[in-house]
């Protein structure tokens, strides 16, 4: 299947004021509960799995991650068992409180917690023989999905209407839908890379799925780390939904779009720059963020 994702035009007073056309490429229209890139990077992996002919996908994720919630509901659809590797023993009795695992959970995904130090084993073989000693074979799906094939399908994003723009931006988290972009882009254009985390391992991670060097992470905007937020962040947030219609996660898109604007005053691109940003998504996390914005007395996000 081929995708048509519209790029809506953003019209706002300093782009106009400093000559900067702005697109959003509303990748977050693919689905309501999977993220636009989470789909992208699971369509290979799904055709390799049933072609391996296995019946369960195994992943690993946080209580909030978009990847979790998609990789159910894929599987789900797909006819396939999900279990999810989940990061913090401490959630094992309270996991329905958490909107990401109960959507998960919704659609047939078997959580398995580990603790914050035992996660950080995911990768070791004896982890792994470990967790197939408990759940039969499983087709594998790294953190965050990142693999060559998730790598292959987000090089879809772009398309051919997409050459004309000068730099393609996109939210990062492990780097896959980076890579994609990266692959797919022209001699002519940067991909720009703005971090949700605090991370010096991305440059080597992407660097070994991409196969030229025209891109660059700026990394001045992941605001103190993985889904930390401040009031600055939720803020511009609402503005921006308040002014395009357009809904932004606290998580990817709200740091990077907030990144673009920042570098925009800083007058980083020239006048007549043709950006266009991927809106991949994430915002079924909105619900989790305004549970813990109640708790910390911190504005909310608008819904
Ligand atoms: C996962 C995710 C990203 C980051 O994708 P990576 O390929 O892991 O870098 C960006 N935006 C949204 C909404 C996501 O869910």
């Amino acid at each position: 299947m081929r995708l048509n994702i519209p790029n809506q035009h953003i019209d706002m007073p300093l782009l106009r004021q400093k000559g900067i056309g702005l697109y959003l490429k509303r990748e977050d229209t693919i689905h309501p509960f999977i993220s636009g890139n989470k789909y992208r990077k699971l369509k290979y992996n799904l055709l390799e799995a049933k072609k391996q002919g296995k019946n369960t996908l195994l992943t690993f994720g946080g209580a909030f991650s978009n990847h979790i919630a998609a990789a159910a509901f894929a599987g789900h659809k797909e006819g396939l068992k999900t279990i999810g590797v989940i990061r913090g023993e401490e959630l094992v009795d309270k996991w329905q409180n958490n909107p990401t695992l109960q959507l998960a959970h919704e659609h047939g995904m078997q959580f398995h917690f580990v603790s914050r130090s035992e996660y950080r084993l995911k990768n070791e073989p004896s982890f792994l023989q470990n967790l197939k000693g408990r759940y039969g074979d499983f087709y594998l799906l790294p953190e965050g999905g990142t693999n060559s094939l998730a790598v292959k399908g987000c090089a879809e994003i772009l398309t051919e209407d997409d050459m004309l723009f000068d730099y393609i931006c996109s939210a990062v988290g492990t780097g896959g839908t980076m890579a994609g972009l990266i692959n797919a882009s022209q001699p002519d254009q940067t991909v720009f890379g703005f971090p949700a985390l605090k991370g010096d391992f991305l440059t080597q991670e992407i660097g070994a799925f991409v196969n030229n060097d025209r891109w660059r992470l700026v990394t001045d905007y992941h605001f103190g780390g993985y889904a930390k937020v401040d009031e600055h962040l939720i803020a511009f947030i609402n503005l921006f939904k308040a002014k395009t219609g357009i809904p932004l996660d606290p998580i990817y898109t709200g740091k990077m779009l907030f990144g673009i604007f920042d570098l925009v005053k800083q007058d980083v691109f020239e006048p007549g720059t043709q950006i266009l940003a991927i809106h991949t998504g994430g915002l079924q996390g909105i619900k989790g963020m305004n549970l813990v914005l109640k708790k910390k007395n911190l504005p909310l996000l608008d819904v």
